[in-house]
């Protein structure tokens, strides 16, 4: 083997080799990571991809998601040029169009479908990846309709929503400036968020103390935890409850802060009085020698953090559990300063900067405000007035009943039914429709339900406006040439917004013009920026003194007793106070007598997006249900068994992993898995009734081995 071939071999870029290295990013998961990614490229192929050093996010590393990005690119089932429906819905039988005929055949069933039925029939719904986001809310309101639904009905909003409700704002742990504990609450972001994993490690090696709450033993729990509580499933809002009474009662609640800048304390007080260590005990578990040191770790740190995680709210006691668990940290004074809880605002799609842009008033400026109300507002009052996004979980119920008006068309990007409860009835719907639009990279099954279908593409084949704390911002420059003849989705909105016809010059103006609006008030030049192309450290102003008031809730101060809840007392039998509910979706029988937990993360998938790249695949080729070791003996099965899973609504078949992530009585499966689909089984009327959220972590359940 000559040099040459040994440095192709080795794939060492230079100009002997034509190997060249891009500069992108991965949006595989969530916009909080998107870590930097360098693509070796030869003759406009990607051919190997690294983390990108010094990148604010990643420094370098990927995580195995990230790592299988070229899989992930050159997937056989890409979609690959725009296509009509010549089938039935779900046959998958499609023929090519060109993109003029794709646009004009979606901007006439559109308007055909606005004028027939006024434009709230339309449905805007989106999935993965969000950076398009901003766009498709603009789009769906200059359209007319508020109906603009994200996968965020069943994922994240609801943790925000309760931040808001406590806080007037969404808050973020200062784990830099080392808090002396550090509370993960049904935190595991060893998986679900590497980066801030990193962040533990690093607390970890200074000395910080890490305490995780998590029925389910994760790997966070395993190699961070000084020391691990394990409640069971459901319980943790007594449990924290329980950790708030012992704090008051022990003399550690920071009193001072709470006379000055807290709401309700009095009527919250009255409540933990109700909650007793012995009852903690029986009702979550954790032995009350535990509970005691958690709240002497909490209430005697000089700073902690208590981080509550997106999970907590996947209960249908989500909002007040997440509410119960975040008072901790108002209870004990550790908001606003070094080393606590910090005041934070989006800064564009979905990522915290440090500085702030007019996203907001571009997403929200072209509502229609004389619009038949969106859906979910009458279930769903306080996600209604506090997100601004329809509630999805109401969508199937609006599609049935035709309550208050007909849904009778779909314009969607990165829709996956599976995201949602008995998920095959989104597939229902849309045979139902009397049009339907799916944008997808690759063929899923709600794609072929639709009647066009569009070609999108990914990170690395387009370019993007990100920013990252603090105060970075970078334009992206493609790796690669879009495949075959996809687009990128901004684009793509552009040019149906043009084609229908509508008055947002703005939006008809393309992504660089809606940028610099969005961006307008910062001392940047994006024209600059893009002419960079790598990133770009901008001045960050020192946020506002949060404390300073007033603070954006309803009294102007924290809210232990929300007053925005507190509106829907009687009409929605809501309680304003964090109280713990008990939330199965059914009584325990002795036909349903476990407890089912899912949507976790796992380290080869976000939802579904990742079953089908082989590499990831092979790292749990099956789907497999969690059983701890003394169930297993008690059911008889072993490693590797058939078993099904039952629900009151349903079963599904899988593998058994024999594994002490579970607790004996508990069963924990991962979503998004085609061949057996747990979602199909969650039943849809099992809600969190303050956020719509379903109650993905609290289904009664029993195991029953297969016959072989
Ligand atoms: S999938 Fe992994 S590599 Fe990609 S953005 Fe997320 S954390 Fe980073």
């Amino acid at each position: 083997m000559n040099t040459l071939d040994r440095m192709l071999r080795a794939k060492i870029p230079s100009e002997e080799t034509g190997i060249e290295i891009k500069r992108t990013i991965c949006d595989i998961c969530t916009p909080g990571p998107q870590c930097g990614v360098d693509a070796y490229v030869k003759d406009g192929v990607v051919i190997k991809v690294e983390g990108t050093d010094g990148f604010p996010t990643n420094n370098g590393a990927l995580c195995t998601k990230g790592a299988a990005n070229r899989q992930y690119i050159y997937r056989e089932d890409r979609i690959r040029t725009p296509m009509r429906r010549v089938g039935n819905r779900g046959d998958g039988e499609y023929e090519p169009i060109s993109w003029d005929q794709a646009i004009k055949a979606i901007s006439e069933g559109l308007n055909k479908t606005k004028a027939k039925y006024g434009a709230e029939s339309v449905v805007f719904m989106t999935g993965y990846p969000k950076w398009y986001r901003p766009w498709l809310e603009r789009l769906a309101y200059s359209f007319g309709s508020p109906n603009y639904i994200t996968e965020s009905s069943t994922c994240h909003r609801a943790e925000v929503m309760s931040w808001k409700l406590t806080y007037g704002v969404e808050m973020r742990p200062d784990i830099a400036n080392m808090p002396d504990v550090l509370v993960g609450w049904s935190c595991n972001p060893l998986v679900s968020a590497y980066p801030m994993g990193r962040n533990y490690y690093k607390y970890k090696e200074q000395g910080g103390k890490v305490v995780i709450i998590d029925p389910r033993r994760t790997p966070t729990a395993v190699q961070c935890a000084d020391l691990y509580i394990r409640p069971r499933v459901g319980t943790d809002g007594y449990l924290a409850n329980t950790v708030a009474r012992l704090i008051v009662e022990k003399g550690w609640a920071d009193m001072d802060f709470i006379e000055s800048y807290t709401h309700g304390f009095k009527e919250y007080k009255d409540m933990l009085m109700t909650y007793s260590l012995d009852e903690a005990e029986r009702i979550t578990g954790v032995p009350a020698k535990d509970i005691m040191e958690l709240a002497r770790l909490i209430g005697t740190a000089k700073k902690a953090v208590v981080i509550p995680s997106n999970g907590l709210c996947h209960h249908s006691n989500g909002i007040t559990t997440h509410r119960a668990v975040i008072c901790l940290n108002a209870l004990t004074g550790n908001v606003a300063k070094p080393g606590t809880f910090l005041p934070t605002f989006e800064t564009f799609v979905d990522m915290l900067a440090g500085f702030k842009t007019l996203e907001e008033e571009f997403r929200q400026e072209r509502f229609p405000k004389n619009a038949r109300p969106k859906i979910g507002s009458d279930r769903f009052p306080i996600w209604s007035e506090m997100v601004d996004e329809a509630q999805g979980m109401d969508l199937l119920r609006h599609w049935q009943t035709k309550d208050p008006y007909p849904i009778k068309a779909i314009y969607a990007h990165g829709v996956n039914n599976r995201m949602y409860p008995q998920s095959s009835l989104l597939l229902e719907m849309a045979k139902d429709m009397e049009f339907v639009v799916a944008t997808d990279i690759f063929w899923t099954d709600f794609c072929k339900h639709a009647d066009i279908v569009l070609p999108a593409c990914t990170s690395f084949e387009r370019s993007e406006v990100k920013c990252y704390n603090p105060g970075y911002i970078v334009y992206t420059t493609p790796a690669i040439e879009p495949l075959y003849e996809s687009l990128d989705d901004v684009e793509i909105i552009t040019w149906v917004a043009q084609a229908l016809n509508i008055d947002d010059e703005l939006l008809c103006s393309g992504y660089d013009a809606c940028v610099k609006y969005i961006y307008k008030d910062l001392e940047v030049d994006l024209d600059e920026v893009k002419a960079v192309g790598t990133l770009i450290k901008i001045p960050v102003e020192s946020p506002p003194d949060y404390l300073k008031g007033p603070i954006n809730t309803p009294s102007g101060k924290i809210e232990f007793y929300s007053e925005a809840i507190a509106k829907y007392k009687d009409s929605h039998g809501m309680n304003p106070l964090p109280v713990f509910e008990d939330g199965f979706d059914c009584p325990e029988t002795e036909d349903l007598d476990m407890a089912l937990i899912t949507g976790g993360r796992i380290t080869n998938a976000v939802h579904s997006r990742l079953h089908d790249v082989p590499w990831l695949r092979s790292l749990r080729p099956e789907p497999a249900a969690d059983i701890n070791p003394k169930d297993a003996e008690h059911l008889g099965i072993v490693q590797g068994d058939d078993i099904y899973i039952v629900t009151r609504i349903g079963r599904i078949k899988v593998k058994a992993n024999i594994s002490a992530i579970s607790a004996p009585g508990e069963v924990n499966i991962y979503h998004g898995y085609k061949e057996a689909n747990i979602n199909e089984i969650i039943p849809r009327d099992h809600l969190d009734p303050y956020s719509g959220f379903p109650g993905f972590k609290q289904i009664r359940c029993r195991i029953e081995k297969a016959e072989v």
